[in-house]
């Protein structure tokens, strides 16, 4: 697990070392929120950041935590609450400045990376039981099919003979 506070004080220091200045964070949240991957929160002038627990799993890209802490750090320099005119100037001189991907918006796999990503995708198989037939019938995806469910209602399309199951990651 990263540690959240180290890399939100080293994402400030490189803003300030380009000149960008966010206002003061009261504090730096880890969350188990799905729905974002980082909030900044602005309550009577004190700012706080939240940040996904995914993103802070040692598997995942270093890159990747920078990148949603400089989006949040810069919502909170002032002028720059929405993604607009200064919000959009400033990501992109950070883009340039430390080989970044700030965007309005990053997609899971940008972030995560492919694998991650797919690890709730299974590999649903049945294999035909007659030992002359080569039958085997699959699909990924997230629950199972009916016909591997049910297994006892379905038959091997070629030999009609029963089915089994293979496991569910294969
Ligand atoms: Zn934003
Ligand atoms: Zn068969």
């Amino acid at each position: 697990m990263k540690n959240l506070i180290k890399y939100g004080n080293e994402c400030i220091k490189e803003l300030n070392a380009i000149g960008i200045y966010p206002n003061e964070i009261s504090e730096f949240k880890i969350s188990n929120a799905k729905s974002y991957w980082g909030q900044a929160r602005r309550r009577n002038g004190v700012y706080s950041i939240k940040i996904s627990k995914d993103l802070l799993e040692d598997n995942i890209p270093e890159k990747s935590l920078k990148q949603t802490l400089f989006h949040e750090l810069l919502h909170c320099v002032d002028g720059c609450w929405e993604h607009k005119n200064k919000w959009k100037e400033l990501s992109e001189l950070v883009n340039d400045c430390y080989a970044m991907n700030i965007k309005r918006t990053n997609s899971s796999v940008e972030l995560l990376g492919e694998n991650k990503v797919d690890k709730d995708i299974k590999t649903f198989t049945v294999v035909c039981t007659n030992p002359d037939c080569n039958g085997k019938y699959s699909k990924r995806g997230y629950r199972q099919p009916k016909w591997y469910k049910h297994i006892e209602n379905y038959q091997c399309s070629k030999c009609h003979s029963k089915l089994k199951r293979i496991g569910t990651d294969l």
